[in-house]
């Protein structure tokens, strides 16, 4: 995805330990705000290069853009663009990097391996979202499985949010924040079927497979199978193709589910990270 931004920079850029060259675009009106968060891209990127392999692109870096039309952070390849307020407002000072991780994540998923049609844009922006779990987890603010439980707890089974097949969402539905939210959970959840080493298998493969080109909810599921062994028809049916809230046995890990015998149970800080969490993704599902 290409873009051209013309106007005026504050331009940071260097060469991160690894060798990467980072070059940031920052509109003079957001630098304040912006460059400390863009301060972490190298660790950041560092991160996700240890989640998902070798950064794939020559550069990396960010423009920060003040136009007040571009409302929603969008993944160019190797510079991610941020809208005017991206980093702006204090609350979100604290989400700036969940943000980056966000969109840096994208160059793994739905740069480097793109889409083949629109009905797959979980697979772009549920992993992606997933990224900010990781993120969470490495940054000690709730691990994925806490977060999928509270996510779990959190929306009712009569919310209109459980109603989006992100499956095959259509147009209209196509970045509601179900896309984002459920289709993390439905890694998450992945990650609890197929067990931490055939999960982190089929991120690799499929990352291999389709480098450089499209890949497509079906060929994903088709390699969950590939490489864990396991029949998952019913587990893709449950998460991605029925609108209504999928069973507790499909939120629990087998680990979980024996430590808490009584169901989920949320942790007081982790609920309140999701509430805030729900609230950025619902805001900021304008695109990105
Ligand atoms: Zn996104």
């Amino acid at each position: 995805m290409w873009r051209i931004d013309i106007g005026n920079w504050i331009i940071d850029s260097y060469v991160t330990d690894r060798g990467l060259p980072v070059i940031n675009a920052v509109d003079p009106h957001q630098h304040q705000f912006a460059a400390k968060l863009l301060g972490r891209e190298e660790e950041i990127v560092a991160f996700l290069e240890d989640a998902f392999g070798p950064y794939p692109f020559e550069s990396v870096g960010a423009i920060v853009d003040d136009y007040r039309g571009l409302a929603f952070a969008m993944e160019m390849q190797t510079r991610p663009v941020y809208g005017s307020g991206s980093f702006k407002w204090g609350w979100k000072q604290s989400w700036g990097p969940y943000l980056v991780a966000h969109e840096l994540a994208h160059m793994w998923f739905g740069d480097l391996v793109a889409v083949n049609q629109w009905k797959d844009i979980w697979l772009n922006e549920g992993l992606a979202s997933y990224a900010e779990w990781l993120w969470s987890d490495h940054v000690g603010e709730g691990t994925p499985q806490e977060i999928l439980e509270a996510t779990y707890a959190a929306i009712p089974a009569d919310d209109p949010f459980w109603d989006v097949v992100i499956g095959d969402p259509g147009a209209p539905e196509m970045f509601r924040s179900a896309v984002y939210t459920r289709g993390a959970m439905t890694v998450q959840a992945l990650r609890n079927a197929v067990g931490g080493a055939a999960f982190w298998q089929i991120l690799d493969e499929w990352l291999d497979l389709n480098a450089w080109a499209t890949g497509s909810t079906e060929e994903f599921m088709a390699l969950a199978e590939q490489v864990s062994g396991q029949d998952l028809d019913g587990f893709f049916q449950i998460w991605l193709f029925t609108p209504e809230k999928p069973p507790e046995s499909a939120v629990l890990s087998t680990r979980a589910s024996a430590l808490r015998a009584g169901g989920i149970w949320v942790r007081p800080e982790t609920a309140s990270w999701m509430a805030s969490w729900l609230r950025l993704v619902e805001l900021r599902t304008r695109g990105g």
